[in-house]
């Protein structure tokens, strides 16, 4: 502690690499690169492929040559230098794997090196086509403004998405470390052996490493359910996709910086979910052999979008391009109704549009049903006519989760479904959740309804239905009068109580991987909005004699800082700047946001400017923003200095600013002095991200009006 360390590395992604070294730098623009790099005799080096050659220059300083790499974009090329060590190579089918790390954290590399292993191995069995590189380095950076880089054969990250203790990890922090690895080693053949012609397939680039990250991580570990918590990360990009704000998937670029705007939920998880919509509609292996004939085809060279819809038209047979195109190049999803077993579609929206809206209005949408009772999954190709089914009652539209579009069932429909709802697989039933909460907020169904099908969901160890509702929950309480919450806080403990009960508060040896997941969405909802006194004196014991591990971690600190108990505050800053982990670290760090005391509040949001490491200053500032009580003392604490804020902090984390816009949903004078500030300062490249959480506080400011006449 206490001694300053400087390393030197690289991000050229999207056009930096001209900094580094004269070059054409575009993406077609494919060359082999051969690095040699004079450092100082005691530090570490790497590059993108295996040293050549180490040469002692006598005066403390070496020259490492690197071996040529092979023919790629300007964008990947890479070097790190500084006090790094780095594990043994492990032979992957002969490709030498390692993680490299910051001095003294080598216990945290297992399962890192697992994951990577596994990707590997899995992704040259996939695409058919052997790792690209010639060896392989994942390097942890300890302040990276970016979740990850996929450089050829020395993928760069976050210290979060590689360096876990997984004795004290919550299920969340190391699915991130699995996922992250699996997206950046799926980028090794998609992305850098095949690469975009130009900037506007970058979307494509990432989302299809989304889609990957999945499949692969599914495959490592079978019991953490991927697909089923990757429908929670769908509907967090339809929540945006809802709004009139929100835009195509694919757009002109002209310049490098119109990218910037690409990097976001949109192209990630949205991305993602068509392609995983596509592939479960061709069948898993149809779409496989259309990837694997794209790549071969493309290897070492450059794409458009419609080469790869072109290599899954000639291995399929169906018309993926036409398809496809009405998902990329316009924004929004629809709303797919079956009712009196017809099946239709229309724009689902939020709210109506009053000008301009970026969503579209008809799509090709595969749509899968199946009868609940069992039989076959019927495939239907829906334009804009209707088409009718005929499967037997109950029958589940969107069968298997995967569609990207809100669901509605009619009346019969419904009723026939009602009593069934425990019967559905995980990811339906999450579907079924997730769309009624946005209907719910599109004002398309009401409160009682909402709540009905969260009484429908019983006893089930998977977790993100009980998350939707307690997300649902918690932004409920915003909306509410005083009055309101109590009676909302005696809802929650009767629907989550019984939860508790049965799962109380720690582990069985027979319990599931995601039941503790679980445990801790029904421990935060009844110790935060339920109010639940017993629960909150056990959270605060438990801080107090440290027992912080694992998924409650999170969940106990939060209820904590509720409590705004004298001292705390002290604690948690301690424990952050002495954690074992970087989870553990930034678990305290995210809850400094939740103290509910302004002095508090302040004195946190200055640590961001002057103390936290700056990758992480404006997600505390937009989490602080978010809090209930002090949120917006701190949005006009750094909208104040707004200047000195987008000059200090990664102007590629400057979105996050915005986290705790659509949460001012209670006071309409206020909001709209937010939006007028907001749109009076445009953040460069990131304004959409602003705009959307504009307009969904608008959103919320209607549903807090009807939910208030409805309580
Ligand atoms: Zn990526």
């Amino acid at each position: 502690m206490g001694v300053t360390h400087v390393i030197a590395t690289t991000q050229f992604e999207h056009s930096d690499a001209r900094r580094a070294f004269p070059c054409w730098d575009e993406p077609s623009f494919k060359a082999t690169y051969q690095v040699n790099l004079t450092v100082p005799s005691e530090l570490a080096a790497y590059s993108n492929s295996p040293e050549l050659a180490n040469t002692d220059l006598g005066n403390g300083q070496r020259t490492v040559s690197y071996v040529p790499t092979m023919k790629m974009s300007t964008y990947l090329v890479a070097f790190v230098i500084g006090p790094f060590e780095q594990t043994e190579a492990l032979d992957v089918n002969g490709t030498p794997l390692r993680i490299v790390y910051p001095t003294g954290k080598g216990h945290l590399t297992d399962l890192a090196l697992e994951a990577g292993a596994f990707a590997l191995k899995f992704f040259s069995e996939y695409f058919d086509i052997s790792y690209p590189g010639d060896k392989l380095d994942m390097v942890a950076i300890p302040d990276f403004a970016f979740g990850a880089m996929e450089n050829l054969g020395c993928i760069t990250y976050r210290e979060t998405a590689l360096l876990v203790d997984p004795a004290g990890a919550s299920l969340a922090e190391m699915q991130r470390v699995a996922e992250v690895v699996a997206h950046e080693i799926a980028h090794m053949w998609f992305g850098d052996l095949v690469t975009m012609e130009w900037w506007e397939g970058i979307w494509l680039n990432e989302a299809f490493a989304t889609f990957m990250q999945i499949l692969c991580t599914n495959a490592f570990r079978p019991q953490w359910k991927m697909w089923v918590s990757f429908g929670v990360d769908r509907d967090a990009a339809l929540q945006i996709d809802g709004l009139h704000s929100t835009r195509p998937i694919e757009y002109e670029v002209i310049s490098p910086d119109d990218t910037r705007g690409m990097f976001d939920i949109l192209t990630y998880e949205k991305g993602g979910s068509v392609l995983r919509m596509l592939e479960q509609y061709l069948g898993e292996e149809t779409f496989r052999d259309g990837i694997r004939h794209y790549l071969v085809t493309h290897s070492y060279a450059n794409t458009v979008t419609t080469d790869l819809w072109d290599a899954l038209e000639e291995t399929s047979g169906q018309p993926v391009r036409a398809m496809m195109n009405t998902w990329i190049l316009q924004g929004g999803h629809p709303l797919v109704t079956l009712a009196a077993g017809t099946l239709r579609q229309q724009p689902f929206a939020y709210a109506k549009s009053s000008g301009e809206s970026a969503i579209g209005s008809s799509w090709l949408v595969p749509v899968l049903t199946r009868p609940l009772k069992g039989g076959p999954t019927s495939r239907h190709l829906l334009s804009d006519e209707a088409l009718s089914v005929t499967d037997e009652l109950p029958v589940v539209l969107n069968a298997g989760g995967s569609g990207v579009f809100r669901s509605r069932y009619g009346a019969a429909e419904l009723e026939a479904l009602a009593s069934h709802v425990g019967e559905l697989e995980e990811l339906e039933r999450a579907t079924l959740l997730a769309d009624s909460w946005a209907l719910l907020l599109a004002g398309q169904i009401r409160w009682d309804a909402f709540v009905a099908s969260a009484r429908g969901l019983g006893d089930q160890d998977e977790p993100n239905p009980w998350g939707t509702v307690a997300g649902a929950v918690d932004y409920a309480k915003r909306a509410l009068a005083p009055e309101q919450q109590t009676k909302l806080a005696a809802l929650v403990r009767q629907l989550f109580g019984p939860q508790f009960e049965r799962l109380g508060w720690d582990a069985s040896r027979s319990e599931s991987d995601l039941t503790p997941q679980l445990r801790a969405i029904v421990l935060g909802a009844l110790g935060t909005v339920g109010g639940d006194e017993s629960i909150r004196e056990e959270a605060a014991r438990r801080f107090d004699a440290n027992e912080l591990d694992g998924d409650l971690a999170r969940t106990i600190l939060r209820i904590v800082a509720t409590e705004n108990r004298p001292g705390d505050y002290d604690t948690f800053l301690k424990r952050y700047q002495s954690a074992a982990t970087p989870q553990e670290e930034q678990r305290y760090l995210w809850g400094l946001a939740d103290f509910a005391d302004e002095t508090l509040a302040f004195n946190a949001a200055e640590r961001c400017y002057n103390e936290f490491r700056n990758q992480d200053g404006a997600i505390v500032l937009g989490l602080l923003s978010r809090n209930a009580t002090t949120g917006p003392a701190v949005w006009r604490f750094f909208t104040s200095r707004w200047q000195e804020t987008i000059e200090k902090f990664p102007a590629n984390t400057l979105s996050r600013l915005a986290l705790g816009i659509p949460t001012y949903i209670a006071d309409p004078v206020f909001a709209e002095q937010v939006a007028d500030f907001h749109e009076s300062h445009p953040l460069a490249g990131e304004q959409r991200t602003v705009e959307q959480a504009i307009e969904r506080m608008r959103v919320g400011l209607a549903f807090c009006s009807a939910l208030r006449s409805q309580f």
